[in-house]
């Protein structure tokens, strides 16, 4: 196969390379977003991080997060220098397997699978989702899974990779009541940040990760760009979440890890950081976060 020398000519070009490097603090490599995007091939893990690294973005967590998903990242991180994973059971996910009775089974195997891999930096994603579920039935086996992924996170020493959507309060809630009974992870990770300012500033208390995805770079997330500057710079993290959230000015086009410079480069001007600081500050919070990388 001949060597990639830039994205298929269907995906958004090249950003301008960072002057110092970075990692993709969450994506999913291998997930397709047929919906948003019609069918696109999903770019294979060398792929990924051979046009990452063209742009100085070094490294990826890949998060697994459906029963389908997890034992695939670990066979990813296990193969790819460039690559960490994260696994868990989407708190969406979490209500379905249910149903069929199988979220025992596969919180057990999340467990299984991190405990023998010390390519499994992150328990997650997990958290609560009140956008896509709507019920409260969903709503509580979705916390039931998050404080079973809070407690592997704790007893492996892993990092918790939060999913928080439309549910900023229960997080909370969960987040303070689990800290003042069993305790929390060392590290816990707020994916895709998408609180305000004043969550931003509990995150900071608390010493929690909050990392940015692409949305940050959306002109009308006003919370975001409020919320960016008050990040303590050894709190801060970047991410994809690709194939989604892709930054301005690609929105609607499909997400990868090589357009994180888009991302950190409209962070730097919110927080008025030097760009090459502000990397140097997000790769050392990614591998304090999630470990060396090689
Ligand atoms: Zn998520
Ligand atoms: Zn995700």
């Amino acid at each position: 196969m001949p060597e990639a020398t830039g994205p298929a000519p269907n995906h958004p070009p090249l950003p301008d390379p960072l002057p110092r490097p970075v990692i993709d603090a969450h994506c999913h490599i291998d997930m397709r977003d047929g919906d948003r995007h019609g069918a696109h091939d999903a770019q294979t893990p060398d792929e990924s991080l051979q046009l990452a690294a063209a742009v100085n973005v070094t490294g990826i967590v890949q998060v697994g997060c459906s029963i389908r998903d997890i034992a695939a990242a670990v066979a990813m991180a296990e193969a790819h220098e460039g690559i960490v994973a994260a696994i868990g059971i989407h708190p969406n996910e979490a209500p379905r397997l249910a149903a069929s009775g199988e979220l025992e089974a596969a919180l057990v195997e999340v467990e299984r699978l991190a405990a023998g891999s010390q390519r499994v930096r992150g328990i997650g994603e997990t958290g609560l989702d009140r956008y896509r579920t709507r019920d409260a039935e969903g709503w509580a086996i979705q916390e039931q899974a998050f404080r079973a992924h809070i407690d592997i996170a704790r007893r492996l020493g892993r990092a918790l990779v939060i999913h928080d959507r439309d549910a900023h309060d229960e997080v909370l809630r969960v987040l303070l009541d689990e800290a003042a009974g069993a305790g929390l992870p060392q590290v816990v990770q707020f994916h895709c940040f998408s609180g305000d300012a004043a969550l931003a500033r509990v995150a900071a208390e608390h010493g929690w990760y909050v990392s940015f995805a692409g949305t940050v770079t959306f002109t009308n997330a006003r919370d975001l760009h409020e919320a960016a500057p008050i990040v303590p710079r050894d709190r801060i993290l970047v991410e994809t979440d690709a194939p989604y959230l892709t930054p301005t000015p690609h929105r609607g086009r499909v997400n990868a890890s090589y357009l994180v410079p888009l991302t950190v480069r409209r962070l730097a001007e919110l927080r008025g950081d030097d760009l090459a600081t502000l990397c140097d500050d997000l790769h050392a919070n990614t591998i304090r976060a999630f470990g060396d990388w090689v």
